[in-house]
């Protein structure tokens, strides 16, 4: 096959190829850019391996083109920025592993070496920048055929390639699971055999992989093919855990690892927001062990909402994802998960309404699509039936919030105002004031306004015995 017409198309190819053919030394594209062409699939950097110096020839590109260069030389790799390109530059290597470490030796080697480093057969292809045999695909190890029947399969033996680097693995789920395709039996055996391998890995390569499988376009393939070849066990047992159906007297609950991946799917379907993704991973992760059975109702999960927004964090902490705002995001949507759905069932009163804006606050949106997700049946009719009274539902919070604007709550009544009205120090009482104020609103006793709140403020303080507002203290409307 020849790939003149892609080198054509960016001026990239054109600027490498002369600065190689100036210093002699034979280069290609290589690896996901070319695997990303052959599948029409948009790509960002371009990788360039060249048999000789990378960093040299990354430099002379830079130098022609008048644009910086970043050289990594413990790695011998160097970066640099053409257009809207980022071109990673390296010499071709061969690698030997050692059983204990990922961290290969490296020598000098041929484009041959360099393939056969490569960790599958699609990542492997290359194509020719040099005058004899521009546009050329390089490609030992039919990876082309492997790209048309939609198979991950390692260019050596899957053994020895995973072993060698266990992250391997992962990026194999990952591939499979981004592009939907296959393993090969043999290489999936392999992953199988060496899942325990994946112990040596830092997590947070894994996490970068898993996010990654979690951003593919249908993330439950990633996750079984993770939980079939046990690599979900090396570092999520919490999820492993909520595989599996039991049943007492005649009767079972679901399955929340299969229900847990069809919400996924949802909500992927939805949003490709990452963390939304991950609320939905979690949002029933505390029901193994908060499950019991009760002779009288059956299988319960009391409480999995809240347990499972304390165990988030620690959940975060070890795959070593963000502690930020982030982790709070996904934490808040597993403790208010079950909070639109019971007011599809009840009667709904605007209180409790409220109550879910003001809990919600900024995040309703997605909590409303992780619950629309959360909807899952076989009963085709049940799920529409929900859905149509969750549209409702949905209404009606509209409809309060525009009435009552709790859902960005700001005091009526600021702390600083119940003090300097009975000439407080910041205490407990202030903060009683401020919360039974609020309550009132929620509650609907009284409307989310200035003068009222004030004038419950006078009632509250003169329960509390705090006396009389001072002469020349604030009034409402001051
Ligand atoms: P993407 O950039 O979409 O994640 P990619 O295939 O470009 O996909 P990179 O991680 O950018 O993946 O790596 C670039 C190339 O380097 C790969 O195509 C592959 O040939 C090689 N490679 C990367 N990581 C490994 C590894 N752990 N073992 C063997 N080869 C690897
Ligand atoms: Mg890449």
């Amino acid at each position: 096959m020849n790939c003149r017409e892609l080198l054509e198309e960016h001026e990239v190819f054109e600027r490498v190829s002369k600065a190689a053919q100036q210093l002699q030394l034979p280069a290609f594209v290589i690896g996901g850019f070319v695997r990303d062409y052959l599948l029409k699939r948009p790509s960002k950097d371009i990788d360039i391996v060249c048999v000789g110096s990378g960093i040299a020839l990354a430099e002379k590109v830079a130098k022609e083109a008048g644009v910086a260069v970043n050289v990594f030389k413990n790695f011998g790799t160097a970066m640099l920025r053409l257009g809207e390109w980022e071109v990673e530059f390296v010499g071709a290597r061969r690698e030997s592993y050692n059983r204990n470490s990922r961290k290969p030796v490296v020598e000098d080697g041929t484009l041959e070496d360099d393939q056969n480093r490569r960790d599958f057969t699609i990542n492997a292809l290359a194509i020719s920048l040099n005058k004899e045999s521009w546009g050329e695909l390089i490609d030992p190890f039919d990876g082309v055929k492997d790209l048309r029947r939609k198979i991950i399969r390692t260019p050596l033996d899957p053994q020895i390639t995973f072993s060698d680097d266990p992250l391997r693995m992962m990026r194999a789920v990952r591939f499979a699971s981004q592009l939907n395709f296959d393993i090969a039996p043999d290489t999936f055996d392999a992953i199988i055999q060496q899942a325990d391998r994946l112990q040596i890995i830092s997590a947070e390569r894994i996490a970068d992989e898993l996010n990654k499988i979690i951003l593919s376009p249908k993330p439950s393939y990633g996750f079984k093919l993770l939980f079939h070849a046990k690599l979900l066990h090396q570092f999520f047992p919490e999820m492993v855990a909520l595989q599996g159906v039991e049943s007492r007297n005649g009767q079972s609950h679901k399955d929340n690892f299969y229900h847990t991946l069809q919400v996924l799917d949802n909500v992927a379907e939805m949003s490709d927001d990452l963390w939304l993704r991950w609320a939905a991973i979690l949002h029933d992760i505390a029901k193994p062990p908060t499950k019991r059975f009760d002779p009288r109702v059956g299988w319960t999960f009391h409480g999995h909402e809240d347990k499972g927004a304390r165990m988030t964090p620690n959940i975060f902490r070890r795959m070593k994802l963000p502690m930020d705002h982030k982790m709070k995001f996904v934490q808040k949507l597993v403790r208010l998960h079950l909070r639109p759905i019971a007011l599809v069932k009840d009667v709904v009163t605007d209180s409790a309404i409220r109550r879910l804006l003001y809990d919600a606050g900024e995040d309703l949106e997605p909590l409303m699509k992780l619950c629309r997700a959360d909807i899952t049946s076989k009963d085709d009719i049940k799920v529409k039936r929900y859905l149509r009274n969750f549209d409702k539902v949905e209404r009606k919070l509209l409809e309060v919030e525009e009435k009552d604007q709790v859902r960005n709550f700001q005091p009526p009544v600021t702390g600083e105002e119940i003090m300097e009205t009975f000439g407080l120090k910041p205490s407990r009482e202030v903060g009683e004031i401020k919360d039974a104020i609020k309550e009132a609103i929620l509650e609907g006793k009284i409307p989310n306004q200035k003068e009222a709140a004030w004038q419950l403020m006078l009632v509250l303080a003169k329960e509390k015995g705090l006396g009389e507002p001072r002469a020349g203290a604030p009034k409402a409307g001051d």
